[in-house]
């Protein structure tokens, strides 16, 4: 699985790493970036995925 975040897109909410911690952390930008593309289950990083307000979070299966 591969997981990508869009940092044009992403706004620096945070709610990807509060769902997916092993997967998603922000930058020192303050953007969304992946730390580990299977840090956390398919389900939670799916979750992250949708839970994206900008849908930044791509995920190529
Ligand atoms: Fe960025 Fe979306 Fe993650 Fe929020 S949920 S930090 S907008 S990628």
């Amino acid at each position: 699985m591969k997981v990508i975040v869009d940092q044009t897109k992403c706004i620096g909410c945070g709610t990807c790493v509060a769902i997916a911690p092993g997967t998603f952390r922000l930058s020192s930008q303050g953007k969304a970036e992946v730390i580990e593309p299977v840090g956390d289950t398919s389900e939670k990083i799916k979750e992250a995925a949708e839970s994206c307000a900008v849908e930044a979070i791509s995920i190529e299966e």
